[in-house]
């Protein structure tokens, strides 16, 4: 009897119909790709992205090279070396991050007392070689000099970065 079912359903291309009237219901049904990356998904206000480091509005780098986020930084990705100035304050002569190695936890961002290192909306980035990855200090302070507005504008709002 069973033997017999099947070969009816192979006989009138039952599982072929019904896969094309699956087809067919999704040919007409509300489209969900996105085109991008002229389409954009939406961000969640939690999403942490590329890092950068921010200055005060006189050009002062804020980083007094505490090394908090270093010492808290579970993934070891953050690198920093750190001098005294002719002034008399203490600077980061080098602040690596290595995003190889990052698992934007958040924990820099926070333990940051002067609220220099913080995680942007910025995703679309990419390396070829393993060094590309490495953001610098020179990298990080360009991301912070480029998305100042936006993200002094977050933190006075106390609205996550978007
Ligand atoms: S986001 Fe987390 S893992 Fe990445 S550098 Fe900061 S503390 Fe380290
Ligand atoms: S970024 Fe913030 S937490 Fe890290 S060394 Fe500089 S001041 Fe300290």
């Amino acid at each position: 009897m069973n033997h017999f079912v099947q070969f009816l359903k192979s006989l009138f291309l039952i599982e072929l119909l019904k896969g094309m009237s699956l087809t067919g219901r999704y040919l007409f049904a509300k489209k969900f790709t996105l085109q991008y990356p002229e389409e954009k998904a939406p961000i969640s206000p939690r999403f942490r992205g590329l890092h950068a480091l921010r200055r005060y509005p006189n050009g002062e780098e804020r980083c007094i090279a505490c090394k908090l986020c270093e010492a808290v930084c579970p993934a070891l990705a953050i690198t920093i070396e750190s001098d005294q100035r002719d002034d008399g304050t203490r600077r980061t002569t080098r602040y690596d991050i290595d995003l190889s190695k990052c698992i934007f936890c958040g924990y820099c961002e926070e333990s940051c007392p002067v609220d220099s290192i913080v995680e942007t909306h910025i995703y679309e980035y990419h390396g070829e070689v393993r060094d590309d990855l490495i953001m610098t200090k020179e990298k990080l302070l360009a991301v912070g000099d480029k998305y100042e507005a936006e993200i002094a504008n977050a933190r006075a709002q106390d609205a996550p970065y978007r």
